[in-house]
């Protein structure tokens, strides 16, 4: 173990110090407790850890602790407090805190720091920012689990990916070239069908892990599945952590509906990979992806609302007023109102070889992770959007030149004016207008992108190692199977969006046959009773999406037949002519006959 204790002014321990009115208001929440030398407070693996504040002495951070090969990171002393991000999310512990020499700690459990981040605002703030510093400077160490893979691989890709998305401070150890890694493989034994590996401290080995596995073994999504009620009809589910989704959770919860928040990969959606948002309300100093993430999902928590993280929304549907969402893993919940934030998903270049080099100098976002690729080298951007003009920043920090490829004369059409005025004044970006991409070059890895001016027809090659592509999103909505009216490009459609034909027949359906005030639309529109099913029949085109029948007979037929089914129509609201684009589907529910 390497010894001798770091000064305190230690970058790790920025911002950490803490004055004695604070130290009084944090003894509120926690307890004192002596300490020897070499006493471990926490250790890796453990599920969780306290929030340990010196009062007297000092403690050092490990990583690695045991082994051969363990390094003491940080050491902290008096007033100032040993922690980073993962005990505010509930990430299973990385590092070991060990006493050195004899003093005194002030302990402060988990559920009391949550407390102490919603009651006492300034240290909130501190706390917070130490935690978000100390996860960066860790994430660039690259402390915490070790991924080993090949870069070649789907699974190391999506692995990857997934450790980005939720900002996790990893090592990823890559098979190609190193005779090192090969030799370790063998000694484990890993067969290459394994591939890709991941290393959790203080958990099994785990071999090509689903992304929920790995999230499991990282200790969050246990907490919070054990915390809901898989039983309970919540009055609203929210569907995607974006910026969206993780607001609403806000607003649902703070208005004290029982609130459940569901995301796929990562909280914070697109934003969550966003290096600097400048245009956010409320923070005119602009904040980091991560950081917008880690202050909604608290906010979210502080108001009671359940957060489920790798939970994939796969089918929607609806009875009696209480709709339902089915994730990948089978399970269910119920929901009085649905909220859909699934945003978007980014487009794709159509160009060959393109599968091929995803991950491999093919890029979808500019973190830390895929910067690496391109230290001291070129970088090609590829769009004029705000996400294209940040990634373009964030990558010129590190790159020896960037380009930014957009098909029309300027950025000014589809960029923000302060960013497009940052990249015209930066000495190592470039924007080329009218060109595109046509070709990817390399072997193994992308090393050059040939490209066409659009106006002259020249084609030229350019070379590079990293192609970042920005060129806008898909919505997230195929997961709704027709359930819910959609544009022709998959946007739902809400509000005045909402074909008005439809909203007013339902609302008149309703009021002549049940006295339901359905009062507000919602989208999906959901039918109950034989005689709204009826009108649908008799004054629209309908098709049964179940038997395929056209006719009114036919499909109230099947109804005689299974008066329980849910059968869903297919409606065409504007007569036989009216092109699939405007045909919306509708969930109909024969009951009350
Ligand atoms: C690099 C980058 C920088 C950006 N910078 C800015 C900026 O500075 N200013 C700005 O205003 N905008 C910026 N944007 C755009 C901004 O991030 C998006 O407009 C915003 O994230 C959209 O929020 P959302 O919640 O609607 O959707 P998203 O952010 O797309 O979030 C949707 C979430 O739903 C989840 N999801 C999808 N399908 C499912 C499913 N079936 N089940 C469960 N969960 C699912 C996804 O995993 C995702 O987390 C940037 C985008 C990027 C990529």
């Amino acid at each position: 173990m390497t010894s001798g204790v770091v000064a305190s002014d230690d970058p790790l321990a920025h911002q950490a110090y803490l004055g004695e009115n604070q130290l009084q208001i944090l003894r509120k929440y926690g307890t004192e407790q002596a300490v020897s030398d070499g006493d471990v407070l926490f250790v890796d693996g453990d599920h969780t850890y306290d929030l340990i504040v010196v009062l007297e002495g000092f403690v050092k951070v490990v990583e690695g602790y045991g082994k051969p090969d363990s390094d003491v990171i940080v050491t902290y002393g008096p007033n100032e407090f040993v922690g980073e991000m993962g005990l505010l999310t509930g990430q299973r512990v990385f590092l070991t805190g060990v006493a050195s020499g004899s003093g005194r700690i002030l302990r402060i459990p988990v559920e009391k720091v949550r407390s102490i981040m919603t009651e006492e605002p300034d240290l909130s703030e501190l706390i917070l920012r130490a935690f978000l510093f100390r996860r960066a400077l860790l994430t660039t160490r690259g402390s915490g689990l070790t991924l080993v893979g090949s870069r070649f691989c789907a699974g190391t890709r999506r692995l990857l990916e997934l450790l980005a998305r939720n900002r996790l401070s990893s090592r990823w150890v890559e098979l190609e070239g190193s005779a090192e890694v090969e030799a370790w493989l063998q000694e484990l034994p890993v067969p290459s069908e394994d591939l890709p590996i991941v290393l959790v401290p203080g958990h099994r080995l785990l071999r090509n892990p689903s992304n929920r596995e790995l999230l499991t073994a990282l200790g969050l999504t246990e907490v919070e599945e054990e915390a809901s009620n898989r039983d309970d009809v919540c009055d609203l589910l929210v569907v995607g952590g974006g910026p969206a989704g993780l607001a609403a959770a806000v607003y649902g919860s703070s208005e004290g509906l029982t609130t459940t928040l569901a995301e796929d990969t990562a909280l914070g959606g697109q934003a969550g990979t966003s290096t600097r948002i400048e245009n956010y309300l409320g923070f005119p100093a602009g904040l980091s992806g991560e950081e917008l993430a880690a202050r909604g999902a608290l906010q979210a928590k502080k108001f009671g609302a359940r957060i489920k993280l790798a939970a994939r929304a796969t089918q929607l549907s609806s009875r009696d007023g209480i709709h339902a969402v089915t994730f990948e893993n089978g399970e269910t919940i119920s929901a009085k109102s649905i909220i859909i934030a699934t945003g978007a998903r980014y487009n794709r270049l159509p160009l060959d070889r393109l599968a091929q080099f995803e991950g491999a100098g093919v890029f979808y976002a500019a973190t830390q992770m895929e910067a690496q690729t391109c230290v001291g080298r070129t970088a090609v951007v590829v769009g004029g959007g705000n996400s294209a003009g940040q990634a373009a920043m964030f990558l010129a920090r590190t790159c020896a030149r960037v380009y930014i490829m957009i098909r029309g004369d300027s950025l000014a059409s589809s960029m923000s004016r302060y960013l497009i005025d940052q990249i015209e004044h930066h000495p190592l970006i470039e924007v080329l207008s009218n060109t595109e991409v046509t070709r990817l070059v390399g072997d193994a890895q992308i090393s050059a992108v040939e490209i066409r001016h659009a106006g002259t027809g020249a084609m030229s090659i350019l070379d590079t190692c990293g192609l970042f592509v920005f060129i806008g999103a898909k919505p997230a909505t195929e997961w709704l199977g027709g359930q819910i009216a959609v544009d022709k490009h998959g946007f739902v459609l809400t509000g005045p969006d909402l074909p008005q034909d439809i909203v007013r027949k339902l609302d008149r359906a309703a009021r002549d046959d049940t006295g339901d005030n359905l009062g507000q639309v919602p989208n999906p529109i959901i039918m109950s009773g034989l005689a709204h099913v009826k009108r649908l029949i008799e004054h629209d085109v309908c098709r049964c999406l179940e038997c395929g029948n056209e006719s009114a007979r036919d499909i109230l037929n099947m109804y005689d037949r299974a008066p329980r089914r849910a059968v869903r129509l297919q409606v065409d609201l504007s007569g036989r002519e009216c092109p699939s684009d405007q045909i919306v589907q509708n969930n109909v529910e024969p009951q009350a006959r």
